[in-house]
């Protein structure tokens, strides 16, 4: 067994093969599931978003293995509160039966990729970590009767994308009722139809949590002791999906957000959601010289999109800018400041493909298929996959204008690197992101069998 507790099924068949077993080995089903049935061994259960349905299981997480407590420094040292939202499904009662969060800490492993954090993996009993994207941690805890969930961005709390926030809480929220149906269908025989837990939202203290039935108006402040309105963070984990722009009360970027300098992927962002003149006149109105627009021009002919991009980056690189040198140019031009609010909106992805192919890594086979499907977006696909501008000048000197190639081997470039699973789910988005649509993926896994891609991850070292 794994040092990490995790175990596959064939694994321990394997075992129950040795002669010492034998009497045991022809009820093995039976007894792997009486194992599960006494949470000795967790399953690694989920379930498809869009039908309920449940997916195959192929991790098994044996809880009573991982006893280490957290004794890293990342909660002091990332978990922030300048960094940090923190929310808690509070259980009613004074413990959480054990059982439960490591049934949680399953499904988490099977949603997200487990984080490094110093060469150590964030898994601990009672609290795991997980990375989102480069951008956005996770954070799960048991404090108590809570179950607490903190969302750390690298940066500022104030860039913590809300689509990003409300998904998380949505998938434990779920997860969570599932898990707690079960213990009360097993334990008190009938079920009650009212949940063991509730939400609280936390202020900054990351410790003053409120409940959720104090949100429930939709104008009313919500100020705890310390005097912050609670109402603002529970609205990141609680956006309406309908609302594409800024709402009435949007507050714009936060104070610690502007004072921020942009990442790649930012400025690409605010770049498609400005009107060429309008970024050249910003641009200008920041102390870029004009000669400068004048060569962007020239660099990229016929290429808006990047003129806009490299101008904010040529700021960014030689000004040093950061949000508040924007918002000041904005204002001063009068221009709406929520121009900004972009870099914090992510397009919702509407799939049909189904989720047991979206969590598999893009086989060869695929990316192969794909890369002459995608076109003249090699730029804007690169920095939205998380590639510096450097390497995708690499790839693009390397391959020598030839398309197709450069951006397959933009794909493997993000392929290889594992601090976040790269999956087809993160391909799909990114492809809504940039404005192509996921028509052509869904195209190119149509006839793809799920059981293949998993083995093909398998073979090839592909998988984590
Ligand atoms: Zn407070
Ligand atoms: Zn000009
Ligand atoms: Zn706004």
């Amino acid at each position: 067994m794994s040092e990490n507790g995790m175990i596959q099924k064939v694994d321990l068949y394997q075992i129950w093969e040795q002669e010492k077993f034998s009497q045991i080995l022809p009820f093995k089903e039976y007894i792997f599931d009486m194992l599960i049935h006494l949470n000795i061994v967790s399953e690694q259960r989920r379930y498809d978003t869009k039908t309920g349905s449940r997916l195959q299981i192929e991790n098994f997480f044996v809880p009573c293995m991982l006893t280490q407590r957290n004794e890293t420094d990342y909660l002091t040292q990332e978990c922030t509160p300048e960094r940090t939202l923190s929310l808690a499904f509070v259980f009613k009662g004074t413990i959480i039966p054990p059982a439960l969060p490591n049934r949680l800490i399953c499904a988490c492993l099977s949603m997200w990729t487990l984080k490094q954090y110093h060469g150590r993996k964030l898994m601990f009993s009672g609290f795991i970590g997980l990375s989102f994207d480069k951008e956005h941690d996770i954070v799960v805890c048991v404090e108590g009767n809570k179950i607490v969930l903190h969302l750390v961005h690298k940066r500022s709390k104030g860039l913590i994308i809300p689509d990003i926030a409300t998904g998380v809480r949505d998938c434990l929220f779920v997860t969570l009722e599932r898990i707690s149906e079960f213990y009360q269908s097993s334990i008190h025989c009938k079920a009650s139809s009212k949940l063991p837990f509730h939400t609280e939202y936390s202020c900054s203290k990351l410790n003053c949590f409120i409940s959720e039935n104090k949100m429930a108006s939709d104008t009313e402040e919500c100020i705890c002791e310390h005097g912050e309105n609670i109402k603002n963070s529970w609205s990141i984990w609680n956006k309406k999906r309908e609302h594409k722009q800024c709402d009435a009360n949007c507050p714009g970027l936060s104070e610690d957000a502007l004072s921020q300098i942009p990442s790649d992927k930012e400025l690409l962002r605010l770049s498609v959601n400005c009107e060429t003149r309008m970024l050249h006149d910003l641009a200008l109105h920041l102390g870029m010289r004009e000669t400068v627009w004048g060569d962007m021009e020239y660099n990229y002919p016929g290429n808006a999109q990047l003129v806009k991009f490299f101008t904010l980056m040529h700021l960014k690189e030689n000004d040093e800018i950061t949000f508040t040198e924007l918002d000041n140019g904005l204002r001063e031009m009068e221009i709406t400041p929520h121009t900004l609010c972009v870099v914090r909106q992510r397009k919702q992805v509407k799939s049909s493909i189904p989720d047991d192919i979206l969590d598999c890594i893009p086989s060869d086979e695929i990316v192969d298929r794909l890369a002459p499907l995608i076109g003249k977006i090699v730029f804007q696909l690169g920095i939205e996959l998380g590639l510096s501008v450097e390497e995708i000048e690499t790839i693009k000197e390397k391959c020598d204008r030839d398309l197709p190639v450069q951006t397959k081997e933009l794909l493997f470039t993000w392929r290889k690197d594992r601090t976040v699973k790269p999956t087809l789910r993160v391909l799909e988005q990114v492809f809504v992101d940039i404005g192509k649509g996921a028509r052509c993926l869904k195209e190119v896994v149509k006839d793809v069998d799920p059981n293949t891609l998993k083995e093909v991850e398998i073979v090839t070292g592909n998988s984590i």
